[in-house]
């Protein structure tokens, strides 16, 4: 496989390069996480999505819990 995995980091640090799991990245072949960038971005297009579509109420209460308050799905802030 040689498409690049959203979670690899561009330099490795002292807890591993990948940004999800500590250590070392054992491979794409070898880890069950793998998910190259088109799909992560393409996963959070539909996540965003889904997210936009539920009511105010509930999406504010994602915001707080979730995403610090933020509404990244709306480009906004609560
Ligand atoms: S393949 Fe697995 S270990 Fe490697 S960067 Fe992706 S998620 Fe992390």
């Amino acid at each position: 496989m040689n498409e690049k995995c959203f979670a690899k980091k561009t330099v490795p640090s002292r807890s591993g390069d990948c940004i999800c799991l500590d250590g070392n990245c054992p491979g794409y072949a070898q880890c069950p996480f793998y998910k190259p960038v088109w799909k992560f971005q393409h996963d959070t297009e539909k996540r965003y999505a889904r997210l936009a579509a539920l009511p105010e109420d509930m999406q504010k209460h994602i915001a707080y819990t979730y995403y610090r308050g933020l509404m990244p799905w709306r480009r906004d802030i609560v």
